[in-house]
C-alpha cells in the first residue's frame, strides 16, 4: 500500500486555550476542540480530570490552575483511556490517578496501541513527546460509582455505562450541579466512534441528563455555562449517534456491502451535518483526500467508523466489536479497503 500522510500530521497551528470558570472553585481549560481538561478545586486540594497528552502540555493547564489557586493537585481523574487524555498525568504529580475499572483493563488491552496511533495522527496534541514517561495507571479503580471529598466538597466519580468507550466516567459536583463528561458529550464535535458502543451511548447520555446539570465541560468544545448549552450539547451528541448508527444498521440486517452501508450512512448524515462546525478529532484521525473539506471528511471518517462498528456487530458472533475489530483493521477500512463483508 502507498504510504499516505496523515491530515493531522500538517496541523500543527497552536488552538487558543480559554480558561472558563464555570462555578465557585470549577474551571474548564479548553482549545478549540482539542480534549478539555476540568479542575475543581476543594478547601485544601485540586482535582484535575483529564491531564492532556503530554507532562509538558499538562504545564500550561497547571499554569492557569496557579494563577486561580496554590493548592496542590491530589487527584487526577481519567474520563476514559485515550492517550491525549491520560498521557500527561505525571506532570500534576497527584497522590491518586482514579479510573474506572474498566478504563483501567483497556489500558493493559490497548493502551500502548491507542498511544501509538494517536501520537502518529496527532502531533499538535503531542507536544514534547519525549516528556511523556510512560502508560499512565490508575492507582484507584471503582466498579460504579465512588465518592471523594475534598475537604467540605462531595465529588461523584461515576461509570454510568459504557458510551464512548467501554469504561467512560464522568464527575458531577453535586454542590453546584456542575458535570465534567468526557467524550461522552462533545459540543459541536464530530464524536470519534473507533472504541464506541452505539446502542449504550445515548442511554448513558440519558443517565448523565438525569443529574439536570447546569452546566458542564464536555470532552471536546467550548465550556457549557448554560443549562441550554448543555441540552444542546447532549442534543448534539444524541442525535449525531443515532443518525449514524441508524442507517449502517439497517443496512447490515439487509446484508449490504460495508461501501453500500456507508453510503447510507452519508445519504442521512451529509444533509445535517455539513454545515456544523465540527472541531477536529474525526478530520484529524484519518487520512484526508486532497480536495476534501475538513466538514465532508469528518462526516465520511466518522461515519466510515460507525459502518464498520455497527456492520461489524452483526457480522461478527462476538457483540464485542473491540474484540471483533482491531484498529489496524479498522484504519485499513478508512484507507479504502473493504475488507470486511457484512456477509
Ligand atoms: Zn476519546
Amino acid at each position: 500500500m502507498t504510504k499516505k500522510a496523515f491530515a493531522s500530521q500538517g496541523d500543527l497551528e497552536e488552538k487558543t486555550i480559554t480558561f472558563t470558570q464555570l462555578g465557585e472553585g470549577l474551571y474548564a481549560f479548553t482549545t478549540e476542540g482539542d480534549p478539555n481538561t476540568g479542575i475543581i478545586i476543594g478547601d485544601d486540594e485540586v482535582m484535575v480530570i483529564d491531564t492532556q497528552a503530554t507532562p509538558v502540555m499538562a504545564k500550561k493547564v497547571l499554569s492557569h490552575i496557579r494563577e486561580v489557586t496554590d493548592k496542590p493537585v491530589k487527584y487526577v481523574v481519567l474520563s476514559h483511556y485515550h492517550a491525549v487524555r491520560v498521557l500527561g498525568a505525571v506532570a500534576y504529580q497527584p497522590e491518586q490517578i482514579i479510573a474506572s475499572a474498566k478504563t483501567h483493563a483497556l489500558i493493559h488491552e490497548r493502551g500502548q496501541e491507542d498511544w501509538d496511533s494517536e501520537y502518529g495522527r496527532f502531533p499538535r496534541l503531542f507536544q514534547s513527546a519525549d516528556s511523556i514517561p510512560g502508560l499512565t495507571w490508575p492507582s484507584l479503580t471503582f466498579t460504579d460509582k465512588m465518592t471523594v471529598y475534598l475537604g467540605k466538597r462531595r465529588v461523584e466519580i461515576m461509570h454510568l455505562g459504557r458510551a464512548h468507550t467501554a469504561g467512560d466516567t464522568v464527575v458531577w459536583v453535586p454542590d453546584s450541579g456542575i458535570m465534567f463528561s468526557g467524550d461522552t458529550v462533545e459540543y459541536r464535535s464530530a464524536c470519534y466512534c473507533g472504541d464506541a458502543h452505539f446502542n449504550d451511548w445515548p442511554e448513558t447520555i440519558g443517565l448523565l441528563k438525569s443529574f439536570n446539570p447546569q452546566a458542564l465541560v464536555p470532552g471536546r468544545g467550548d465550556a457549557l455555562t448554560t443549562p441550554d448549552m448543555v441540552s444542546e450539547a447532549i442534543h448534539l451528541t444524541q442525535s449525531f449517534l443515532t443518525d449514524t448508527y441508524t442507517p449502517v444498521a439497517a443496512a447490515a440486517a439487509k446484508g449490504w456491502s460495508l461501501k453500500d452501508a456507508f453510503s447510507a450512512c452519508r445519504d442521512v448524515c451529509d444533509p445535517k451535518y455539513s454545515t456544523m462546525r465540527f472541531m477536529n478529532i474525526v478530520c484529524r484521525s484519518m487520512w484526508l483526500g486532497p480536495t476534501m473539506s475538513q466538514t465532508e471528511l469528518t462526516i465520511r471518517v466518522s461515519g466510515l467508523l460507525s459502518v464498520t462498528r455497527i456492520c461489524g456487530r452483526h457480522c461478527s458472533s462476538n457483540t464485542q466489536l473491540s474484540s471483533a475489530y482491531s484498529l489496524k483493521e479498522r484504519k485499513a477500512d478508512v484507507a479504502g479497503e473493504d475488507r470486511r463483508k457484512v456477509d
